[in-house]
């Protein structure tokens, strides 16, 4: 059995996301979208918002399951059995942060191996963050995150209960 784990904040997923998502489950037996903590970086959606959406967006993807972890990414990668990080690289401006993650994650286990994988062109200039900022500003971000995701955002920025 092979499983893959890939790590974020998902705050909130995108289409960029997904399409990671689908290229390592044709990989990988299993592939477990690992939805980080991460209070220090002020989420807009909670852990549990942000689980719910990964959750409703891979459950008719065979081999794909929703987890949230906190703390050491390497330690929960062994804990579920995990052979291999996932992660998605855009741009270059991606590449120095993820490389001296996968270096550091190496450095503390070197039995589990970092996979990048490239999204379709059209999604490598999406990020949560433009999203968000869209979505905060009024604009349509249809074409970036599956309908559930928009229409959360545009709860979130309504003021009304997100799920
Ligand atoms: P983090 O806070 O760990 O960067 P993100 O949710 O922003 O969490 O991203 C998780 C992973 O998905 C990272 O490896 C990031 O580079 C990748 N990613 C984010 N957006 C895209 C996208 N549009 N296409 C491909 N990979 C992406």
């Amino acid at each position: 059995m092979r499983t893959a784990i890939y790590p974020g904040s998902f705050d909130p997923l995108t289409n960029g996301h997904l399409d990671v998502v689908q290229r390592a489950a044709k990989l990988f037996d299993r592939v477990v979208v690992a939805v980080a903590k991460n209070e220090d970086k002020h989420p807009l959606f909670t852990l549990d918002e942000r689980l719910a959406l990964v959750k409703q967006e891979v459950r008719h993807l065979s081999g794909v399951e929703a987890d949230t972890f906190d703390g050491l990414l390497i330690e929960y990668v062994v804990d579920r059995k995990a052979q291999a990080i996932v992660r998605g690289l855009r741009a270059v401006s991606d590449f120095e942060f993820e490389f001296q993650l996968a270096l550091m994650n190496r450095k503390l286990n070197e039995n589990i191996e970092t996979i990048f994988m490239m999204p379709k062109d059209t999604y490598t200039f999406l990020s949560s963050r433009i999203v968000k900022e869209i979505a905060r500003l009024g604009g349509d971000v249809e074409a970036f995150v599956p309908p559930h995701v928009r229409s959360a955002l545009a709860k979130k920025f309504s003021g009304a209960k997100t799920i």
